[in-house]
């Protein structure tokens, strides 16, 4: 079996791609307000193939769920031990829409680090690995 490579933490808190943790996967600066989201079809570093079939990116949106139920459970909680329960109806929303660009992006970050490994082992590990 080839040795199995993949990127570490620090490339996926960076954005960096899944495989060689040095090529950038989105096109533009988190903050870019309307295309925030333009991702990369390829790794400039290592050539891996972001999208492996048509519709990859759906399933980011079950890891944003994900990511928004754990954040809002957590600051329920966190407000509640704070005493600060009536206003969480206000704070938790706008810290949901405030943070829906890195929710956004961390989806399909998790897509590309705990999925596309595991489902299309050939293309993630095939080629330039
Ligand atoms: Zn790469």
């Amino acid at each position: 079996m080839v040795e199995k490579k993949r990127a570490g933490f620090f490339p996926f808190l960076l954005s960096h791609c899944p495989r060689c943790g040095k090529g950038k996967v989105f096109r533009n600066k988190i903050l870019s307000f309307k295309k925030f989201s333009d991702t990369l079809d390829q790794c400039p570093k290592c050539n891996l193939e972001y999208e492996p079939e048509t519709g990859f990116f759906f399933g980011a949106m079950y890891w944003s769920y994900a990511l928004l139920v754990g954040a809002t459970v957590i600051l329920s909680v966190l407000l509640y031990y704070l005493n600060y329960f009536d206003q969480a109806v206000y704070i938790i929303p706008s810290l949901i829409l405030f943070s829906l660009p890195w929710v956004f992006r961390y989806g399909r970050l998790l897509m590309l680090y705990v999925v596309y490994p595991i489902m299309y082992k050939d293309k993630f590990y095939g080629d330039n690995s």
